[in-house]
């Protein structure tokens, strides 16, 4: 067991500088050996205050720019912050826990999601009406909003900042971000990295602390003008009822219960492998990721077993350890959650057929480890069924038809991400109309395309990130017409 030696930070990064916070501090734990290793100290309301006040003196100058010129500006710092990717790889495996692998793609795809949106920027147009009466025309102007409020947790602490991030300063607006109190560092030198590669002071800033100190005195600070949440569903209602005081806009992206379904015609290795990527990939704590799978009786035995031996030979350890195929849960409580979702859909009547336990080795004994799980044939009412599972365990069920599976993956209070693996494309369209979700992939899983416009139904959320239509939630319209004199 190593002994790991604290390191203190200030905390925030306001108007192109370090700043230090004077809220209570918050520590940073290593998952894979479950060893504090820095405390970063919390923003008060004084110090989300500073933030948002830089943040809104920098609006004026950063939105009068031309939108191609803000591009360039993100495109350079963008590049700035690729060239460390090899310092922030590291850092964001030892808060977070995720392999190394992970982490690599993560700060990866950050990047490209930056430079998606730098690309845009020369390619913005809007809406024109001609001709709404004779020699009068209609243009639709679109500005940014002012300073939005960006809160993010924990499992993917860069993408999910980057999703709100590219759009809202090509956009022209700027942009206060808080990160998850488990996960503060990477952020910061995100932040720090993104003012080195020359982003004007001010247009980025970063304030570390709790949700109910530093996130509610975001939330409610009256120059922010839209909040844009990623976070669990009970807490983006908080935010969505706090957000009514000034009209403040939102955008919510919140959990998910993404199901799969498996028919009997298709591809089943494929389907196996995605089940198992798809469920225990970053330890199985991603909002999209596939948390119920209905596969049809009549392949149903192979499939499942198939699914359960990917399962117990996933190599569980920790994200710095070569080799390591699943890092630990992010914090003890995180996984005594699915330990207790996972017992409890037992008692209920399911059957476990791999996991169940966190693992022997001694090695692993301080982290916050759990074996990938998998059950089967719980009641349609458990725990696993109607609960968002974070974590690496997945419920599998058998059904008769497409019918059966359609009202099962419906019968849920989320509706983020789904999968149907057929090998008949009706089939499949006809499915991808009737599920109640914001993505569906057919015969492949999980990847979100910066491309396509992102966000969940029902209490999944509220808006979409991602997309063109990104920009529609940075920026108020306004409709011009100019017309003949009467
Ligand atoms: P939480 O909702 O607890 O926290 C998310 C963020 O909100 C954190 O920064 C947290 O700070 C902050 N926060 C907490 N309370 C408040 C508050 N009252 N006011 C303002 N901010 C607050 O989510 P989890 O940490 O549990 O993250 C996991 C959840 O995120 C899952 O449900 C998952 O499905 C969802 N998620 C959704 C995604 C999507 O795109 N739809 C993507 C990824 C995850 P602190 O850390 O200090 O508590």
């Amino acid at each position: 067991m190593t002994t790991e030696t604290i390191t203190r930070f200030a905390g925030a990064f306001v108007d192109g500088r370090e700043h230090a916070n004077d809220g209570d501090p918050l520590a940073v734990t290593n998952p894979g050996t479950g060893e504090v290793f820095a405390e970063v100290a919390g923003g008060s309301e004084r110090d989300v205050d500073a933030a948002v006040r830089a943040a809104s003196s920098a609006f004026e100058e950063w939105s009068a720019q031309a939108v191609s010129k803000r591009g360039e500006i993100l495109g350079r710092a963008a590049r700035h912050l690729e060239e460390h990717l090899e310092e922030l790889i590291p850092l964001l495996t030892r808060e977070q826990g995720k392999t190394l692998r992970d982490s690599h793609i993560e700060l990866t795809k950050a990047v490209d999601t930056l430079m998606h949106y730098v690309g845009l920027s020369k390619a913005l147009r809007g809406a024109h009406a001609p001709n709404l009466a004779p020699g009068v025309d209609g243009i639709v102007l679109r500005r940014p909003l002012g300073v939005v409020g960006a809160i993010v947790p924990w499992n993917f602490p860069t993408t999910l900042l980057c999703n709100k991030l590219a759009p809202a300063l090509v956009a022209g607006n700027t942009v206060v971000a808080k990160p998850a109190g488990t996960t503060p560092l990477t952020t910061l030198r995100f932040c720090e990295l993104l003012c080195e590669g020359g982003l004007p002071a001010g247009v980025f800033n970063v304030v570390s602390g709790s949700g109910s100190v530093t996130g509610t005195a975001l939330v409610t600070h009256p120059q922010i003008r839209k909040i844009a949440f990623t976070g669990s569903t009970p807490v983006g209602e908080q935010i969505m009822a706090l957000a009514a005081r000034g009209i403040k806009r939102v955008t919510l992206e919140l959990g998910g219960s993404d199901p799969m379904i498996i028919c009997e015609d298709a591809d089943l290795d494929a389907a196996a492998s995605a089940a198992s990527m798809g469920r225990f990939y970053n330890c199985g704590q991603a909002c999209l990721a596939i948390k119920r799978v209905y596969v049809f009786e009549s392949v149903a035995d192979g499939v499942i077993e198939a699914i359960a031996d990917k399962a117990r030979r996933l190599k569980v350890g920790r994200g710095d350890v070569k080799g390591s195929q699943m890092g630990p849960l992010h914090t003890a409580g995180q996984r005594d959650e699915v330990a207790g979702q996972v017992e409890r859909t037992l008692a209920a009547g399911g059957t476990l057929l791999a996991g169940g336990a966190a693992p022997e080795d001694a090695e692993l004994e301080g982290g916050f480890f759990y074996m990938p799980t998998v059950v089967a044939d719980s009641p349609h009412d458990a725990p696993m069924a109607t609960e968002e599972v974070f974590g690496p365990a997945l419920p599998i069920w058998r059904v008769r038809d497409l019918d059966e599976a359609i009202e099962r993956a419906n019968a849920s209070p989320f509706g983020l991400g789904s999968s149907v693996w057929t090998r008949d494309l009706q089939r499949a369209r006809r499915a991808a109309e009737r599920i109640e979700a914001g993505y569906t992939w057919i015969n492949s899983r999980t990847k979100v395309y910066d491309e396509l416009p992102f966000g969940g139904w029902k209490s999944s959320g509220y808006g979409k990130e991602h997309g063109m239509e990104a920009f529609d939630y940075y920026t108020e319209s306004k409709s011009v017409v100019f017309g003949s004199q009467a």
